[in-house]
């Protein structure tokens, strides 16, 4: 498969999380305080059209004069197979436990307490189950409760990374975002 491009509706959703008056999306580089540096475990979708992307920010946000320590576990969802009941789970599979082990051993041999779970639009994975963007963010939000749960000691960062293009080709097109649960759940109050 080609690189995906954005469905109608979610490009509206995500601009108005991006621009509306409930900004569900913040923009990372004003908002610094949030932003982890040095080393960090990043969970993202395998997405080959998003990896170097993703790769790059983390780099970049290093802390000058510090050596780049970006601790990528990855599968095709990436964290959206964390979150309870995930519908990319099929019966009797275990992605879920594997990336579980592979964050808790990942901690344990780089000692950075930094998890960045990040989701990215559009994804194959999510479309292939016909996720919305609202779907997504809702199983970030869980997969982030359940890391709490399981790693009560982690921080752990709620992104998405989203890729505006229109067509093949188009490059520039990418950016990482916090995701403000209470702004999401805010705007789901409005939006209802
Ligand atoms: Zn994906």
């Amino acid at each position: 498969m080609g690189r995906l491009f954005l469905t109608e509706r979610d490009r509206e959703i995500l601009e108005e999380w991006r621009r509306g008056s409930i900004r569900v999306l913040d923009d990372v580089q004003r908002d610094k305080y949030r932003e982890p540096t040095g080393k960090v475990i990043v969970v993202p979708c395998a997405d080959g059209h998003q990896m170097f992307d993703i790769c790059k920010f983390q780099v970049e946000r290093t802390a000058e004069g510090t050596e780049p320590m970006v601790h990528i576990l990855s599968l095709n969802g990436g964290p959206l197979l964390l979150a309870p009941n995930s519908p990319l789970l099929e019966a009797g599979d275990t992605d879920d436990k594997v990336l579980l082990k592979h964050i808790g051993a990942a901690n344990s041999i780089k000692g950075t307490p930094t998890v960045i779970l990040k989701p990215h639009a559009p994804c194959g994975a999510a479309q292939a189950v016909s996720l919305s963007v609202i779907d997504v963010v809702e199983l970030l939000i869980g997969a982030k409760q359940r890391m709490r749960e399981h790693f009560p000691l982690l921080q752990v960062v709620p992104k998405l990374h989203v890729d505006w293009a229109y067509r093949e080709g188009e490059l520039d097109t990418k950016k990482s975002y916090f995701l403000s649960r209470e702004n999401f759940e805010e705007w789901k109050r409005v939006a209802a």
